[in-house]
């Protein structure tokens, strides 16, 4: 299975899940369909699920055309979404699981996607993760707008405390857990990042290499877990740097003093 990236409209990634053998495809959040189209078309695979993480337009904006092309495609979303996504058929809570091929017996071609009710950014937001199935592959984590590549979502339709428990929830996973946010944001990010973390030397380095990367139009996503872990400010409201930079000792404060910030940046 290969994940290919689709970068569409002014800032967002589009993400296929792709099995040749099968000749079929998932995609995660399409913001527009003819990019998907084409690459299926490229690919020369069929459609078969569509994963929406919320109901933002940029993020479900291709379905309907996707399913007037693919009448048979399955359209997954969060259970609290009801209504809000176009075509939605399957209606997903915290732990329920998704599957992305069928090849009884042989596990490198059934990927099984556990479901992460990850509210915050919107009410309903969910992600979907697909654990390795082998030990030296990482996990594939499609998060939609939630964790971004040096920052998070904003709070449109959450609270600080909930997305501090969607971040914990996210933050559990394995280091090495490739992260596969939907926008690319992370320059921005990380010049926000540094002004509330400035003594991280990690940070310092990543702010560097992501500008000489974007310069020469490299996209920055995915990320991997263990980097946000050391460099993100939106994971590391229980560090004591970070919460003495906002002047907090209590860690759903900090988190929503630095979301805070970042929303005057
Ligand atoms: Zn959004
Ligand atoms: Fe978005």
């Amino acid at each position: 299975m290969e994940i290919i990236r689709i970068p569409v409209l002014a800032d967002n990634y589009i993400f296929l899940m792709v099995d040749l053998e099968l000749k079929i495809a998932a995609v995660v959040d399409p913001a527009e369909a003819a990019p998907v189209l084409a690459e299926l078309a490229r690919q020369q695979v069929e459609l078969v699920a569509i994963f929406n993480t919320h109901h933002h337009g940029d993020h479900v904006g291709g379905n309907k055309e996707l399913i007037a092309a693919f009448p048979d495609v399955r359209v997954y979303g969060g259970a609290e979404d009801r209504g809000r996504i176009p075509g939605q058929q399957v209606y997903l809570v915290d732990g329920d699981r998704v599957q992305f091929g069928d090849y009884p017996g042989d596990r490198l071609r059934q990927r099984i996607g556990e479901v992460l009710f990850i509210p915050g950014h919107t009410r309903a937001h969910i992600a979907y993760y697909f654990p390795p199935v082998e030990s030296d592959v990482p996990g594939e984590l499609f998060c939609g707008d939630t964790i971004f590549a040096g920052g998070c979502g904003r709070l449109f339709e959450g609270t600080p405390a909930q997305m501090v428990g969607s971040m914990t929830k996210l933050r559990q996973l394995p280091d090495n857990t490739r992260i596969w946010c939907a926008h690319e944001y992370t320059l921005g990010n990380l010049k926000f990042a540094i002004t509330v973390d400035p003594d991280n030397r990690e940070l310092q380095q990543r702010l560097v290499d992501v500008t000489e990367s974007r310069r020469k139009l490299i996209p920055t996503v995915p990320t991997l877990l263990g980097i946000e872990k050391r460099t993100n400010p939106f994971l590391r409201w229980d560090v004591g740097a970070l919460q003495a930079s906002v002047a907090s000792n209590d860690a759903v404060e900090t988190f929503a003093r630095i979301r805070g910030r970042k929303d005057q940046f």
